[in-house]
Order: C-alpha cells, then structure tokens, then sequence
C-alpha cells in the first residue's frame, strides 16, 4: 500500500530523468476499501499489508487507522494480519515506535551504507544528505535489534563488504544489499557483478570458519543459496500480479509496488475491485520469455523480475540481455559455493 510521497529527493526517485514523481496522499477510505479488497480476494488466513511510499510515516495517522481497522476485521473473520513497512527512518520518534513494537510491524530502513556511500544518493532538496538523521532516529530501534536494512548499490562506491559490515556494526539486523539497475550503464553490469562474486565468497569464508548466524542475516546471499538448495521448477520469479498486489494512492491495483505510479501497469481499481485486468501479468511467465528458452539458469532465476523486465527492456516479457549476463555470473559463482559446502555446512545452514 502506497500511502504517501517522500520527504527526500533521492537520485533513485529522480527515474534518470530529473523530476521527482510525486504519488501524493492516500485518504482513509482509499486505505479501508483496498483492506477490504485483499479480504475478498485472498483465500489464506494470513494477510499481509505492507506500507510503502515515497515515505509511509509522513501518512503515520493513516497508518494507525488502518491497522487499527485490520485488527477489528480479524475478529468478524477470523484471519490474521501481519505488517511490514519500508522507510528511510528519518521521521521515526517515541510513538511511533511503540506503535510499531506493540503490533510487530517488521520495519526496513532503506540506508545504503556509511555516511559517505548513503549520501551519494539519499539526500533533503538541495542535495542535503540524511545519513546522520537515518542515525539519530533509529537509534532506539536499532539498539533493540528490530530493525532490517535495504541498502541500494550503486557502482559509485562499491565495497559491499565494508557496507555490510558497516550495517552490521550499527545494529542493523538482517541486511539487503541490492543494485539500483535503473542507474546503471550497461558496462556496469559486469563491475557489479564481480563486487557480488567478492562478497559472496567473503560469506563462503564465513561458512568455512562455522559464523553460520552471520550467514543467515545476509538475506541475499542465503536467498542464492536457497534458491539452488531448494531448486524446484517455477514459472514465476515472485508474487507479482499473483500473490500480492500494489496499490498506489487513489486505489489504483498495481503488479507490485515498484510498479505504482506507471499508467501502462495499472491492472483494475479497488473500488472497481471485479474488474482486474491481469491476464498480462498473469502469463508473464518464464515458458513465455523467448530469450529464457535456452537459458541454463532458468530454473533458477525463473525470468527474474518483471519490473525489470519492464524498466529496463519496455516490455515484460523480455529480459534485458545485460542484467541476464550479470545474472548467470554470479548464480555460477553461487552454484561453485554450493558444491563446495559439507554436509555439516548443509544442516547448519538450511536444517538447523
Ligand atoms: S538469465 Fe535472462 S535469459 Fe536466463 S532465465 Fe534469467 S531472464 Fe531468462
Ligand atoms: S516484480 Fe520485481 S520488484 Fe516486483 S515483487 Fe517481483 S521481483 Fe520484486
């Protein structure tokens, strides 16, 4: 759920083209009505809302009437929900994180590393960096060890073994390190790739000295890992337009919430909530992505992501043919790690 544009002005948001993409404001009766839809139209008993922006907390007094309004439709009938947020972290106080304690929201501070490397690219108007803000509000949180971090990589300053320790060694719990494919050229691709190779066997090294606790908080790597270790034949890379839906500010229904804001990717409208147009997304399908017919990765990869499909290529059932090389360098190289791992390495990894 998209309930609020940003209070920063980021490169990532300027989408390559220097105007920042305003989303506005979601009212209350926009947040129930899409609450409602997701009742209607999941069949589990678990539900998941996740609260995204720009910066969800500008919208903080929505946020509360929604989940306040979730935990009412638990008790008529009888699901769960469970909440999530993505947040810069510049605006969190004494409230707010008792609000996000007392109803276990799982937060992710988006925070691209140390002062220096954040600041390249997270920034107030007039380029004004926010890394010391990130720090100083989610000291409280952080101390508790309730806080995840996203960082967005960039080949401006790529260490992403000093980024992630430096993640670590502010408290942050699990840590994401994922690259900003929409800033990159094509050459940066294959530098990329190497940097992930770099850090992947810096979290081999882990395993072999048994830091398998450290491992598991590399949300990444484990996932590669995962991935091969759990390998099973998929169509689909995610949920997108399948189990979980976006919805941007005025109820419009979206694949996933990168997707928002893009009029070509706009599937129905809650209020209109018997009208979803998603066949598109429906049969974006690995079977159906020409380029991945032949590909030897496909079982693991399954088509990658189709944001990226969709921002990168313009279409998305097409792979862009760059990222697909960045891809299959790093799963060989993930694959390598694999068959190098004893059974020992195996149990404490994915059994323990
Ligand atoms: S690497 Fe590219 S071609 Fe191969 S499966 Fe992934 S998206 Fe398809
Ligand atoms: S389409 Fe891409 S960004 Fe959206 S949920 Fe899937 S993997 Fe994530």
């Amino acid at each position: 759920m998209v309930v609020q544009d940003c209070n920063l002005r980021c490169s990532y948001c300027y989408a390559g083209d220097g105007k920042y993409h305003k989303s506005g404001i979601m009212d209350i009766a926009t947040a129930k009505q899409s609450v409602d839809f997701l009742i209607e139209n999941s069949k589990r008993d678990n539900l998941g809302i996740c609260f995204f922006g720009g910066e969800p907390l500008l919208n903080f007094k929505l946020i509360k009437e929604v989940v306040e309004y979730c935990h009412e439709k638990e008790k008529e009938i009888g699901k769960k929900f469970a909440f999530s947020m993505t947040s810069n972290g510049t605006l969190l106080n004494d409230e707010i994180e008792a609000f996000i304690i007392e109803n276990h929201i799982k937060l992710q501070i988006s925070i691209d590393g140390d002062k220096e490397t954040h600041e390249l690219n997270r920034y107030y108007s007039g380029k004004v960096g926010s890394h010391d803000t990130v720090l100083k509000k989610t000291k409280n949180l952080r101390e508790k060890g309730l806080l995840d971090a996203r960082g967005t990589v960039t080949t401006s300053k790529l260490d992403l073994i000093h980024t992630y320790d430096y993640l670590r060694s502010i408290g942050f719990d699990k840590i994401a390190l994922s690259p900003a494919f929409n800033l990159l050229e094509v050459e940066e691709y294959a530098i990329l790739a190497d940097a992930f190779i770099e850090f992947y066997l810096e979290f081999e090294k882990c395993i072999k000295e048994k830091r398998y606790a450290e491992v598991k908080k590399n949300t990444m790597f484990m996932k590669q890992l995962n991935d091969i270790h759990n390998s099973q034949v998929r169509t689909k890379a995610c949920g997108a337009g399948n189990s979980l839906y976006a919805i941007g500010i005025n109820g419009d229904i979206y694949p996933c919430q990168r997707f928002v804001g893009s009029s070509e990717a706009v599937l129905g409208n809650t209020f209109h909530g018997d009208n979803i147009q998603d066949e598109i997304i429906k049969n974006a399908t690995v079977d159906n992505f020409k380029e991945c017919s032949k590909c030897w990765i496909r079982n693991l990869c399954v088509g990658g992501c189709i944001h990226d499909n969709f921002s990168l290529s313009g279409d998305i059932n097409s792979p862009y043919r760059p990222q697909c090389e960045h891809r299959k360098k790093i799963v060989t190289e993930a694959i390598k790690i694999y068959l190098r791992l004893n059974d020992e390495e195996l149990h404490e990894l994915f059994e323990s």
